[in-house]
């Protein structure tokens, strides 16, 4: 993987219905749906539409870090309200993970934000 230059990504394709994808929950900003190599009962990811910068390689260090500054606090916040909607759905909110991976040593694949919602497992800590 690389980190994002703003190049798109699978989940474009995703967001714009030119791939499938088991979707959870949608809304104007916010779309959620199934991992395709799911890691729990539950595996979802909460991403953005639109990716305006988040994630973007990050100006200073050069390592693509989660990137986000003060005017992304709404869309963050949406985003994990969305997370919360989705462990309703899936029947999984007496436990349950959200985790963003970000960059290579945290095993980050995909370079557009995401949230991945897990349970419906015994979720153990440290993860690995
Ligand atoms: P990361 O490792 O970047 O945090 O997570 C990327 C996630 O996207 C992985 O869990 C991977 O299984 C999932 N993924 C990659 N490509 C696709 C796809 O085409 N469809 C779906 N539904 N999930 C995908």
């Amino acid at each position: 993987a690389t980190a994002d230059s703003g190049a798109p990504t699978i989940f474009d394709k995703i967001i714009n219905k030119e791939i499938p994808s088991s979707i959870v929950y949608e809304d104007e900003k916010v779309l959620a749906f199934r991992d395709i190599n799911p890691q729990a009962p539950v595996h979802v990811l909460v991403i953005p539409k639109v990716r305006d910068g988040l994630t973007e390689l990050a100006k200073v260090t050069k390592l693509p870090y989660l990137y986000a500054e003060a005017r992304h606090g709404e869309i963050l916040g949406q985003l994990l309200y969305a997370a919360r909607i989705v462990a309703e759905k899936e029947g999984i909110l007496d436990g349950f993970r959200v985790v963003i991976n970000s960059g290579p040593s945290a095993c980050q694949s995909v370079y557009h934000l995401h949230l991945h919602v897990l349970g419906g497992r015994q979720m153990n800590w440290p993860p690995g």
